[in-house]
Parts: structure tokens; sequence; C-alpha cells
């Protein structure tokens, strides 16, 4: 309890999305992020290979700063407050039934720069709420430039086009998968980890990210 306190009073717990400190008792986000920040609808933008998938947020302002703070700025506590609220929200919103929680992993390189796997930690976060441990399934294989500086559709599909293999084809295979991932833009990250998937006999995958830009308007 007093180092509860103590870790407190050292380290006030913020909103995830503003940054304001959070009076005592409230968590993840303070009461206007959790009633002005828009929850992203029902999509009906289709991805290749991939059954469904759904978003917690649209990646823009708050929610974009945010996502920047936690990957480029070290804010890692944010990983478990992402994967927690992201669970919510499967549990609010069932997307699919699933066998399989996974998610989209991240280069070694980028990993060891980091010291951590950014979606792994949203991942694990989120299994615990959903009680489905979240698994390894895919491992990066090459290394690819970051998405973000590719604006062309044709180019973020090549940048990613093999990049991903089944870490253990047999432990996927006739199984509904529920793959995670942090931002979705276009899609072609998820596409290909979809891709692998299915080919390594996976029966169906789905896909749920913290937060996707806003694809409807885009068309
Ligand atoms: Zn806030």
């Amino acid at each position: 309890m007093i180092r509860q306190r103590l870790t407190s009073l050292f380290f006030p717990r913020q909103c995830v999305l503003c940054q304001k400190v959070l009076p005592e008792g409230q968590t993840d986000l303070c009461q206007s992020c959790r009633r002005d920040t828009d929850p992203y609808p029902k999509t009906k933008y289709k991805i290749s290979f991939v059954a469904g998938w759904t978003s917690m947020w649209y990646y823009n302002g708050k929610v974009r700063h945010s996502i920047l703070l936690y990957k480029f700025y070290n804010r890692r506590s944010y990983g478990s407050i992402y994967g927690r609220l992201l669970a919510e929200k499967l549990l609010r919103e069932p997307l699919c039934d699933y066998d399989i929680l996974t998610w989209v992993p991240v280069s070694r390189r980028r990993n060891y720069f980091r010291g951590y796997d950014q979606v792994e930690l949203i991942a694990l976060a989120a299994g615990q709420k959903l009680e489905t441990p979240a698994m390894a399934t895919l491992r990066k294989v090459r290394h690819t430039r970051p998405q973000s500086r590719l604006s062309d559709i044709s180019q973020r599909k090549a940048n990613v086009l093999g990049a991903f293999a089944v870490i253990d084809p047999a432990a996927v295979a006739g199984k509904r998968i529920l793959l995670l991932d942090d931002i979705i833009t276009t899609g072609s990250t998820i596409s290909e980890c979809a891709r692998v998937l299915l080919t390594a006999g996976a029966k169906e995958v789905h896909c749920a990210a913290v937060a996707a830009l806003n694809k409807e308007k885009r068309r």
C-alpha cells in the first residue's frame, strides 16, 4: 500500500491520450478523453486475406500523439493500457470467434533499438484481459523500411512482401486467428501477415488495432 502511494507520488498516473494527471481512482483515460474520443466505427473497407477487422480509435489528433510517444519516446507503460482498452472493446463488441490471439512482430533490429516489441506488449495485456494468452505465431524475417515513410500503396505492399514467416505452421493449421496491431493505415502489413498465416493453413484471420486511418473518407 505504502509502495503504491509512493509510486503514484513520483509517477502520477496520466491519461494515455492527453497526458493530464488523473485524479485518484481513475486509470487509463481522463473523463474528457473517454467521453470525447470518437470510437472507430464498424468498417466496410476490405483488406485482402483479412476476414474482418476493427480498430479502437481513429489515428489522428491525441491518439496519434499518444502512439508516437509510445513508439518513439519510451512510454512503455502505454502498451498495457492500449491492450487493456482494446480487449475491453473486443469484449463489448466481439469481432469473431478465435482460437489463437497473436500480433504483428517487429524486426529484431528494431526491437533491439527500442528495447521492446510494441505490439507484443499490447497483445500480452489484451490476452490477460481476454483470458486468452497471446502467442507468437509470426517472425519478421527481414528488415523493412517504415511503412509510414511510403505513401504509395504498391510500395507499401512490396515493402512487406515476404517480410514475415510463420514460426510453427502446425500450431496455426486449421485455427481461427485474431491478429493484433498498433496502427492500420493501408492494411498492407496485416494483409501480408494474414497471407502467410493462411498459406500455413490457418482457417481465417481477423485483425484488431489500436488505431486506424479513416479509410471510408479516403475512398
Ligand atoms: Zn485525457
